[in-house]
Parts: structure tokens; sequence; C-alpha cells
């Protein structure tokens, strides 16, 4: 378990050995993340399975996160979401399973077309919001995006 500077952990959340939780993620109450994708009591071999929150990422209250996935830089998880899959970065994604709904700007206060250029993920919400730590972080991330509209 691996947790940066800046991340805020909420009130019961279960976090395993595995879970890789660098600067200025969020993890809202009682999210549970696993370790193991093929959990078996009388085993003789166990290994651990990692998860990986990248920068600025978030993850609503009451999230379960299965191992063996990654969460993008400053993607933002649903309350309540039950995430299977690798989520791509600057999404939104929620539900059963959690599936990328839109793109959200570097403050997750703006819905966004998944069209629009990685140059507009950070905004004037995100400026008035953000401290300028964390905006410059969310600079390096997107220069360091694939391509223009990069998912
Ligand atoms: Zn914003």
């Amino acid at each position: 378990m691996e947790i940066g500077r800046g991340s805020r952990i909420q009130n019961g959340v279960s976090v395993y050995r595995g879970v890789i939780i660098n600067k200025w993620r969020f993890v809202g109450p009682h999210v549970i993340f696993t370790n193991d994708l093929s959990p078996r009591a009388g085993t003789t071999k166990w290994e651990i399975c990692k998860t990986h929150l990248a920068s600025g990422s978030s993850i609503g209250a009451g999230s379960i996160i299965t191992c063996d996935i990654s969460i993008g830089r400053f993607a933002l998880i649903g309350a309540g979401s039950v995430v299977t899959s690798n989520i791509p970065d600057f999404c939104l994604a929620y539900g059963l399973p959690a599936r990328p709904v839109s793109r959200v700007c570097a403050c997750g206060k703006s819905r966004l077309d998944f069209s629009v250029h990685k140059s507009e993920l950070i905004r004037d919400c995100c400026r008035e919001r953000l401290i300028q730590e964390v905006i410059e972080l969310a600079e390096q991330e997107i220069d360091n995006m694939d391509g223009p509209n990069a998912l």
C-alpha cells in the first residue's frame, strides 16, 4: 500500500496491499479495494493483484474497486460504482459496472464531451477551485497524455 502526499482517504476505506495511491487522490468514505483476482480459502499460493489510482483521481463514496485495473488521471468515479475495468484519464464513470459517461475537467465540475481537446481540460472552474499545485499537476498530466483527444 502506498499513499502519497495530498491524498485524502475518508473514513471506513479498506485499502489493502497492492493498492497504489500516489499524490492528490481522493477516496470517498467506505470505498472497498480488492487485491485478489481468484480468492479462495485454503490456497497455497497467493499473489497480490495491484490497483493503481493515477494523479488527481477521485472515487465516490461506497464504490468497489476490483484489482488489476488503473483509474486514469483526474478520473472521477461516481458514488456506489463497481469498477471492474480501466477508467480513462479525465473521465466521469459510474454504475455497475462503471462505464465512462463523459469527460470531466481537472476540478471535476464541468462535464465535457469525449471529443473535447485536451487543452480544454483545465477551465475557469478549475482555476477557482483547485490549489496552484494541483493545477500544475493537471497541466503536467495533460502534457503526458497521448494525442489531443487521448482517452
Ligand atoms: Zn473545473
